[in-house]
């Protein structure tokens, strides 16, 4: 079954083929169609608890379903721009004057005063090194994608770098404790985040990060959706997932 046939967004089906992904994986296969299902409660999604190992492409079936929804949200709300501006122009046409500016994209990194940025969507890590890579392959996934932005956030890089990033991100990719000193200090809100994705639970936990998840739990409440991967299905992992997830749907490969 090739990757078109999951039913994602065109540019991710190019950024796909660039890296030269031929066949989704296993875990792909199983996850990207369930977590693109409506969930029981309205306007959410299937929760899903999946074990998979790291090499399994794990990365990619959370990030695709999740980047797939935020470029269809993307694209309606440039073409709703895109109309209100056309609209804007014929009635200037129509009363004789001259056509409004068509809406131009700005720079985040140049803006003048830092705004906190609200993203719709965070995957939480254990580890700098594993965020950074996630990181790495959402914007490998995104490359086509104009306007989509991912930003990292992880202990030991200057705040103020990423504080710049966090501009305007849609996606963050972040560990627990940067990000919460991020939003405890104003620098980011997680009232918008719709899709919460927790990468490598059981290592979560070991790092002692259970206090943390549940201070992003009560933190992003009005989340549609929330994945968990994790190794294992231990008692404490389906512990967290009954905490955190509506009836999760379990992929276990
Ligand atoms: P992960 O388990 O997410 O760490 O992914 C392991 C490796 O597999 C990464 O280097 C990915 O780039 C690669 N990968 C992910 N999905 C696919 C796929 N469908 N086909 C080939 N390689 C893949």
């Amino acid at each position: 079954q090739p990757f078109a046939e999951l039913g994602l967004a065109t540019p991710l089906l190019q950024a796909v083929a660039d890296l030269g992904y031929t066949q989704p994986t296993p875990v792909q296969k199983a996850a990207i169609p369930m977590a693109m299902q409506a969930g029981d409660a309205a306007d959410a999604f299937t929760d899903l608890m999946v074990s998979s190992q790291t090499g399994s492409g794990k990365t990619a079936a959370f990030l695709l379903p999740v980047l797939h929804t935020l470029i269809q949200q993307q694209a309606e709300r440039e073409a709703a721009e895109q109309a209100d501006w056309a609209r804007r122009a014929a009635e200037a046409q129509a009363a004789g004057q001259p056509a409004p500016k068509r809406p131009k994209r700005k720079n985040p990194l140049l803006a003048r005063h830092f705004k906190p940025a609200e993203p719709g969507a965070l995957v939480l890590c254990p580890t700098r090194e594993l965020a950074q890579q996630v990181a790495h392959d959402a914007i490998d996934l995104v490359r086509h994608c104009r306007g989509l932005r991912v930003a990292n956030v992880v202990g030991g890089m200057p705040y103020q770098t990423q504080i710049a990033r966090l501009q305007n991100a849609h996606l963050v990719v972040a560990t627990p404790g940067r990000l919460l000193d991020l939003q405890r200090s104003g620098q980011i809100r997680l009232e918008h985040v719709q899709f919460l994705v927790v990468d490598e639970a059981d290592r979560m936990l070991d790092l002692g990060f259970a206090d943390d998840l549940a201070d992003i739990h009560a933190l992003t409440a009005r989340r549609r959706q929330t994945m968990m991967f994790s190794a294992t299905f231990a008692p404490r992992i389906q512990a967290l997932a009954a905490r955190v997830m509506r009836q999760p749907q379990k992929v276990q490969i």
